[in-house]
């Protein structure tokens, strides 16, 4: 009997029940702007901010309206300005070389290797090219934290961290974007919280904390902040700012709350889930699974696998197989940029010259979402499906 798979790639958990009252509760007295506070209250937004602030260890904390929106104000924070070489991944998705078009600057992609983490050796090279990294953990995978700040301290390049697939991740202990000048985040419904849209930035540095908050939009109302700098920081900023809103609001921070207070179980489940797929897809021939460094602390919220230097037509018919079986496998290998994923010379507004060590690696990696609404024998199952198909093809074309 051929089994199939009938469950949702794409459901996430429910709102907990405590978030859920608590929007309503927002929603009752109707101040869902951030700055809308009743005599002597403490907004929604304001309380969120201190609260994952101190969940990463960070002195100051900002929400924003998305993870993209971080990304750009971190980029302006740090001031780069339109015409500017801004580093980046050539493995990660549009959002981040849309943040670097958004300042009006240009991506330079950094090579990916196996292990699906930036290559550093292609960084090192390339780091006379900007002053500034925008690193993103893509599909969570974490790089030589170690190595790649060393390198970037010594070469004056400042580093901002795309942590949308590793908020509650960590390297050598430290959390996933406490490395970094500025670490970002997305509260985006296929991230690790979910307020449909969101996101934060983390720093310890005031002055970035302080243009990150009057970039935001907050006007002249920066001392209702909990988790950003004493009002000496703005005195020299305020005047000079522009306004730029993307403002979190208290109806999404309400849904938040409970969900950065549950994180690190929610965290737990996600690589009980994870470890089942991998054991289940190790040992399959033709199909490499990648092996995480002991320093990097996972979030398996997806799965990747190589299926190195196979033939397009014999990737797509692996995709095929699966997907008639109910498992929705994505490709990077793809030429034309399908739903959520793309890549690097795909995005022809960010002009990229080919990197063939790369493009071998993009051409065999295959992806795969794990939410929390499958079970552990979801997860046995799935990869029972992808190792057949797996083993099916390769034979066939061995
Ligand atoms: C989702 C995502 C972001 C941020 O996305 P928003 O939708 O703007 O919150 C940033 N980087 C990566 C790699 C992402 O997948």
């Amino acid at each position: 009997m051929t089994e199939t798979f009938t469950g949702s790639f794409t459901q996430q958990d429910p709102i907990p029940e405590t978030g859920i009252e608590a929007a309503l509760a927002v929603l009752r007295h109707g101040r869902l702007h951030r700055y809308n506070t009743a005599p002597g209250e403490v907004s929604e937004t304001a309380l969120l901010e201190q609260e994952f602030a101190a969940s990463v260890g960070a002195q100051y904390c900002l929400a924003v309206a998305s993870g993209g929106y971080a990304m750009a104000t971190a980029l302006r924070a740090v001031g780069v300005k339109p015409g500017d070489h801004v580093l980046s991944n050539a493995f990660t998705l549009a959002p981040v070389p849309g943040a670097i078009a958004a300042v009006g600057a240009v991506p330079v992609f950094v090579g990916v290797t196996e292990s699906l983490t930036i290559d550093l050796d292609d960084l090192e090279a390339k780091l006379d090219h900007a002053r500034v990294l925008l690193l993103s953990h893509m599909r969570g995978h974490i790089c030589d934290m170690d190595r790649l700040m060393a390198m970037c301290d010594a070469a004056s390049v400042t580093v901002i961290e795309d942590c949308a697939h590793t908020m509650g991740a960590a390297w050598n202990g430290v959390p996933s974007g406490r490395h970094g000048a500025i670490g970002c985040y997305s509260c985006q419904t296929y991230k690790h919280v979910n307020s449909g849209e969101g996101g934060f930035l983390v720093t310890d540095d005031p002055h970035l904390a302080a243009k990150s908050v009057m970039l935001s939009g907050s006007y002249m109302l920066f001392e209702r902040h909990l988790a950003a700098p004493p009002k000496e920081a703005f005195a020299d900023l305020k005047y000079d700012t522009p306004n730029i809103s993307g403002r979190m609001d208290n109806l999404r921070a309400a849904i938040l709350r409970p969900q950065v207070a549950d994180l690190a179980a929610q965290c737990a489940r996600w690589n009980e889930r994870y470890y089942a797929l991998e054991a289940g897809l190790r040992d399959t021939p033709g199909l490499k699974v990648i092996d995480r460094p002991a320093q990097e602390t996972i979030v398996g919220s997806s799965i990747q696998f190589l299926l190195l230097d196979w033939t397009a037509a014999a990737v797509q018919e692996v995709i095929k197989r699966c997907l008639a079986r109910g498992v929705e496998l994505k490709w990077f290998g793809a030429a034309e940029p399908v739903a959520f994923t793309s890549r690097y010379d795909s995005w022809r507004y960010a002009p990229s010259t080919p990197m063939a060590a790369s493009d071998r690696i993009l051409a065999g990696v295959v992806d795969m979402r794990v939410p929390l609404t499958f079970s552990l024998d979801d997860c046995a199952l799935i990869a029972r499906i992808i190792r057949g198909e797996v083993s099916a093809v390769y034979q066939a074309t061995a």
